[in-house]
């Protein structure tokens, strides 16, 4: 019975293989030829796409956060553990909310996958997460006894000097792969370098003419990577990775005096926010009259965004008008 089961569920995943390969023709167990790429994160995916240029039709790009959930709560469903454990090259952050990718690579089965992992690219880089003055604690587990475990802050896409480190990482695999493609992955990471340089200078220049320095978030803060860049110091209700939704009367009072003591005219959220806590603040500033401005962290872009034009760029791009407007 036990046998007959497992023999019933190698079938399956067979025909799991075949649908995810795209009909080939009849060829069930064999490999598609395609070379297979699975990205968590959509900076992740929209990098590698930059880079294969014109490639697309030889390659299987996998967007796993494609339907819009958030990179905190999403977990793969068995579809995507065999897209995942079949693919030739695998590209994800590292951090706290993908925990569930070890268990994923445990479950590979393509001995010669690629696997990239953001956090050691950036290498010494990587931030300690920062408990800043007037953050809302989190609820940490009971056991306080245990030895404090040093957290990272795994949001290091949202630097764009990052980004071309990652960038030049990601054309070297790829090049690794498919060496025959090795002089147009080159040349398209030469071209995009170039415009990640040119919007890296667009934000230091923002950043020289700002006239205040200083963000206020009434949210959780993943934006470390970006404002350390260009010298922008920040205040926020809770980490980047934060769970935690309600923020204390304290939290709110600091946040506010903040804004009254910096005369700060804006109160930032990142995307999806239910602005409760940013306006929670301004009604406890001096004039109430604060706007709401929001910079998108790029942790829920879905298949719609992506249909409709968005890519890091253009995300990074708003991303830097609003903190031009709110600066200024
Ligand atoms: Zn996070």
């Amino acid at each position: 019975m036990f046998k007959k089961l497992l023999a019933l569920s190698a079938v399956t995943a067979v025909l799991f293989t075949g649908c995810s390969a795209g009909n080939t023709a009849g060829a069930v167990s064999q490999k598609p030829d395609k070379l297979s790429i699975v990205c968590t994160l959509f900076p992740e995916y929209d990098w590698t796409k930059e880079l294969l240029g014109g490639q697309d039709d030889n390659i299987e790009l996998t967007y796993l956060l494609n339907s819009g959930l958030e990179l905190h709560t999403y977990q793969p469903n068995a579809q995507d553990m065999i897209t995942i454990s079949e693919c030739d090259m695998f590209v994800y952050i590292g951090g706290e909310s993908e925990s569930w990718v070890d268990d994923a690579l445990r479950e590979v089965s393509n001995p010669n996958m690629k696997v990239i992992r953001l956090m050691d690219i950036i290498g010494n880089s990587v931030k300690e997460e920062e408990i800043k003055e007037g953050m809302e604690a989190e609820a940490e587990e009971e056991d306080a006894d245990s030895e404090e475990e040093t957290e990272y802050d795994e949001h290091v896409w949202l630097s764009v000097r990052n980004a071309g480190i990652i960038c030049k990482a990601l054309c070297d695999t790829l090049c690794e792969l498919q060496p025959e493609q090795a002089d147009t992955y080159r040349a398209n990471l030469e071209a995009y370098t170039q415009k990640l340089d040119a919007l890296d200078k667009d934000f230091a220049d923002m950043a020289d003419s700002a006239s205040v320095k200083t963000v206020v978030f009434g949210d959780r803060f993943p934006f470390r990577y970006l404002v350390d860049d260009y010298g922008i110091d920040y205040y926020a209700a809770f980490v980047g990775c934060s769970a935690e939704t309600e923020a204390s009367f304290e939290t709110i009072t600091f946040l506010a005096e903040k804004l009254d003591e910096l005369q700060l005219d804006t109160v930032f959220t990142i995307e999806n926010a239910d602005n409760s806590i940013a306006n929670a603040i301004i009604s406890s500033t001096e004039n109430k009259n604060q706007q709401i401005a929001v910079l998108n962290s790029m942790q829920s872009v879905n298949a719609d965004a992506i249909a409709g034009g968005a890519s890091y760029l253009t995300i990074m791009q708003d991303n830097l008008q609003v903190l031009k407007e709110a600066l200024n």
